[in-house]
């Protein structure tokens, strides 16, 4: 029921305020063709030395230094278009940028994600928010791109396995990489390890600039049970 007073509340929203394109105001979507177009993809490249690497795969001489196995990272963050559409949907609590950036995502795994991935193997994760952090916001930009991706690509999506239990400052306002590191350390936990036992965890953030949010998750989940991590970001 109430979501049916909220899509109808929404509903006259739209009529009463057409979505715009955020870059250029053009009325109809909030990313038009035109400047949608504009907005470069990158290739998937190492999660730890940046090198490109075809498949998202972590390069040899890496490995070492991640539990992460795979890395996609879709758009560069210095990209003004990128940068301008995940500081509206996080700061600006703009919840349904999540479509046009979740398929915006979608359409660059289109071109690198393995295809015909077998369900029962994974389980896509979104980084959780704290629940301080949660209730500010309204929403978990994670879980909501998570859901897209989870979605487009027939894969179960899981959201209560992964908790973050520390409400730790955001990273974006920690300058210092050690400082980053030491932040978030300990800040999630696994409940219900049986559920990620033995599954490729899929690992879902908006961004990630050094990676140590990731690390972290796929530190805990490995110990946890999972048999690998991989991520997906918008960009970095
Ligand atoms: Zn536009
Ligand atoms: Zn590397």
């Amino acid at each position: 029921m109430r979501e049916t007073i909220l899509s109808t509340y929404q509903f006259i929203l739209d009529l009463l305020f057409p979505a715009a394109c955020i870059f250029c105001g053009r009325e109809g979507n909030y990313f038009c063709l035109n400047c949608a177009a504009k907005i470069p993809t990158n290739a998937p490249n190492c999660f730890v030395c940046q090198k490109r690497s075809p498949e998202g795969k972590i390069c040899r001489n890496c490995s070492r230094k991640t539990k992460i196995r795979r890395f996609f990272a879709g758009y560069h963050y210095e990209n003004e278009f990128i940068k301008k559409a995940i500081r509206k949907f996080k700061y600006n609590f703009i919840k349904d940028l999540s479509e046009p950036l979740g398929n915006l995502l979608v359409n660059f795994l289109k071109n690198y994600f393995p295809k015909n991935l077998e369900p029962e193997k994974f389980l896509i994760i979104p980084v959780p928010l704290s629940k301080q952090r949660y209730s500010w916001r309204g929403f978990n930009q994670s879980e909501l791109l998570a859901k897209i991706i989870a979605h487009n690509f027939r894969l179960p999506l899981e959201t209560e396995v992964l908790i973050r239990f520390k409400n730790t400052i955001p990273q974006a306002e920690i300058k210092n990489i050690e400082e980053r590191k030491e932040n978030i350390k300990n800040a999630f936990v696994v409940k219900k390890p049986e559920i990620i036992k033995n599954k490729i965890v899929i690992l879902v953030d908006d961004i990630s600039t050094i990676g140590a949010t990731l690390e972290e998750c796929a530190i805990i989940l490995k110990a946890a049970g999972a048999k690998q991590i991989w991520a997906i970001v918008v960009a970095r």
